[in-house]
């Protein structure tokens, strides 16, 4: 998240009336930035990842752990040799740059790390990613007490579940902006910033948010136990907001219950529930079975307090960038499902194992008007292709809401129709956070109120225009990664993605297939084990562009390692790529062989996933009582491997086999 600006954040109602300023500004701003860059050449490839880490607290002896609120703390010592680089650098550009670049984030007890500079094009930077991470973790622990913890988990396991869940402890925690009932405001960001973005989400909606993820049964689970407050023990009914919300949200984690009633390949896709009287919006979406026992959460924090791995990278020009984003946007599903590390929600075993839907669901900030015709959350997959080919339009088969006047605008300026419409609808949404200095944006130097717009977009691949005042080229953003708990693991996922996008380039690969198949694959991507369980829908001939779509059901193993002769798969290709590299000498070939054999065989099942390997430590626990309950000691003692596999102290066979050394 960008936008820490010097005015005053502006609360919903406050705000209101300076929207349709923000965003006619905001249009202005992207054409203007549009005309001036669209022939920007990337030259070289630049890439980069990001990583969100969550500091824990333990207690040692009483094994316990909080989240540690000491993340203004800790980056205010982070960035110390950034701005010191950037004061000696103007009179000396020999002066040696830091290791890494810190990013506040929407938790108290969060921060976000990169590479200073971005990797650049030559392959060895493939393999200085790894290094990177591993720097990047040590310098942040350096800084941290010595019963402090720096975990990348995607969800800290008894968010939401305990009573006194921050460290340093509150005596009377408030909930002003969220209105929770289970997790504090404490939680959030201090800059005014992210409360009011919390608390503008809530009042747009009119209502608090809610998010309802499926309860794994184990043989004792209360299946009411996810609608109560744990240490009040109370029976807590879904209020009328969230009754609404039962009835009209429609996202794609709700479908799954009912994937077994989709015909997948009949081409009208239509959902064949007996009791949805609502036409549902798109085909993934599906009413959820009042009955299914579910986990109730009811702020932001559940959502953007979650860690995640992103990668970005800078193509060549405008349509390179345009026809990568849309063949990594069919990616995202499998790769979603392949990193899955979220199978704890609120201290409970979740019959999900990834953290994509909370999130979406946790800023979902339609308005009940706007829920009957905005099919998605401004968190959620993509809507529309944008690339320059007429798969684009020919794939592209979800209805897009789009913001009439902006297209309008655009089109009349000689943006062709596929952007356009892509502009257009991330503009049906609103600014959340309009600064008090709103008016002193200059719409020919600045791109404010369009990155406003743009980063709260938040979908599964981001199309990055250059910043305005850069020489930054035009960039692709993949965002769904779940962060691992190990370097040489989201090396291998980050790494990976960036070499799947050379291999699209250098093969001219072809992923193009209906959006409402992605959507599809974005849901069974959700479901508990899904690698080993549900099969994806992808196209088989992906090396033949010009022809129509053939489909196949495929397992997340036949995708990433291939099928006889239906399918190539996506690692073989990557290999055949790499054997054609001319510059990659043997011990960096072997690196790059060992990320490769870990997607393999977790895509196989061979190898566990990480959401899949901390279940069944849960599930093995002496405390565990078969009751889908995460305890405050089982928690401590996920943090404990958590630390103990980043620091490669211990290597779980299950989720490594012999891969990585201690
Ligand atoms: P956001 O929050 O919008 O994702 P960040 O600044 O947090 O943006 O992250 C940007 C990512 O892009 C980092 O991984 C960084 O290394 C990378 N990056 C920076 N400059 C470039 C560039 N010119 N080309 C590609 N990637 C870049
Ligand atoms: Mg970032
Ligand atoms: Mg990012």
């Amino acid at each position: 998240m960008g936008l820490l600006r010097v005015g005053k954040p502006m609360g919903w109602h406050e705000a209101l009336p300076i929207v349709p300023y923000v965003k006619e500004h905001g249009i202005q701003q992207f054409l203007n930035l549009y005309n001036k860059l669209k022939d920007r050449s990337g030259d070289v490839l630049k890439w980069g990842d990001e990583i969100e880490y969550m500091i824990i607290k333990r207690d040692d002896d009483a094994k316990t752990v909080k989240l540690s609120l000491r993340a203004k703390q800790i980056l205010e010592n982070l960035v110390l040799s950034e701005l010191e680089y950037w004061r000696e650098h103007s009179n000396n550009p020999d002066a040696v740059a830091p290791d890494a670049s810190w990013k506040p984030e929407y938790g108290r007890f969060m921060i976000e790390g990169t590479p200073f500079f971005p990797f650049e094009g030559d392959i060895s930077y493939y393999l200085k990613c790894e290094e990177s991470m591993a720097k990047r973790r040590e310098i942040a622990e350096s800084l941290l007490e010595e019963d402090e913890s720096l975990i990348s988990m995607t969800m800290f396991p008894l968010i939401g579940a305990i009573k006194d869940l921050v460290h340093p402890p509150v005596d009377e925690t408030t909930h002003n902006s969220s209105h929770s009932q289970y997790l504090p405001d404490e939680v959030i960001n201090e800059h005014p910033r992210f409360p009011t973005l919390t608390a503008n989400i809530r009042e747009r909606r009119g209502g608090k948010v809610c998010i309802l993820v499926p309860l794994f049964m184990d043989t004792n689970t209360d299946p009411e136990v996810g609608q109560r407050v744990p240490w009040d023990n109370i029976e807590q009914p879904l209020s009328t907001e969230d009754l609404d919300f039962k009835m009209s949200q429609r996202s794609p984690t709700q479908f799954f219950l009912y994937s077994d009633r989709i015909n997948v390949f009949d081409n009208t896709a239509k959902v064949l529930s007996p009791d949805d009287t609502i036409p549902p919006a798109s085909p993934c979406q599906q009413i959820l079975p009042s009955t299914a026992p579910m986990i109730h959460m009811d702020a932001m924090g559940f959502g953007m307090g979650c860690c995640c791995l992103q990668t970005t990278f800078q193509a060549r020009d405008i349509v390179e960038a345009r026809n990568v984003y849309d063949q990594l946007a069919v990616i995202c599903p499998i790769f979603l499902a392949l990193s899955a590390a979220t199978p704890i929600v609120r201290g409970l075993l979740a019959e999900t194992d990834v953290r994509w839907n909370i999130v979406s669901a946790s800023v979902d900030d339609r308005t009940p008007k706007e829920k009957a015709y905005i099919a998605k959350s401004r968190y959620d997959s993509i809507s529309s292709y944008i690339g320059t080919g007429p798969q684009a339009v020919q794939y592209s088969d979800l209805e897009l809401e789009i913001d009439q006047k902006v297209y309008d605008l655009l089109v009349d300026n000689q943006v062709d129709q596929v952007l356009a419409r892509h502009v257009a609808h991330l503009f049906v949404r609103d600014p959340l956070v309009i600064f008090t200095d709103y008016d002193k944006v200059d719409d020919e130097m600045d791109t404010d109120h369009f990155e406003n717009i743009q980063s709260t977009n938040w979908q599964t691949v981001r199309f990055k225009p250059p910043p305005a005042n850069s020489t930054i080229g035009w960039r692709v953003e993949f965002r769904v990664l779940e962060v691992q708990m190990s370097d040489f693991e989201n090396a291998a996922f980050a790494v990976f993605v960036i070499l799947l996008s050379r291999v699209i380039i250098a093969f001219d690969l072809d992923f193009y297939m209906p959006l409402s198949r992605v959507d599809m694959n974005m849901a069974l991507a959700h479901k508990r084990d899904a690698v080993n369980c549900e099969k994806f829908v992808f196209r088989t001939n992906i090396q033949d562009k010009s022809a129509d779509a053939i489909y196949s059901q495929l397992t997340i193993g036949e995708i990433m390692n291939g099928k006889g002769d239906e399918f190539v798969g996506l690692i073989p290709l990557v290999v055949k790529y790499l054997d054609g590299l001319t510059d990659l000498d043997a011990q960096g070939r072997n690196q790059l062989n060992q990320y490769i054999e870990l997607l393999s065989r977790r895509a196989s099942g061979e190898l566990m996933t990480a959401a899949a390997y901390l279940r069944k430590t849960v599930r093995e626990h002496p405390e565990y009582k078969q009751d889908s309950v995460v305890t405050e000691e089982i928690a401590y003692d996920l943090v404990r491997l958590a630390d103990r596999i980043s620091s490669k102290q211990e290597i779980p066979v299950e989720m490594f086999g012999n891969l990585l050394k201690k």
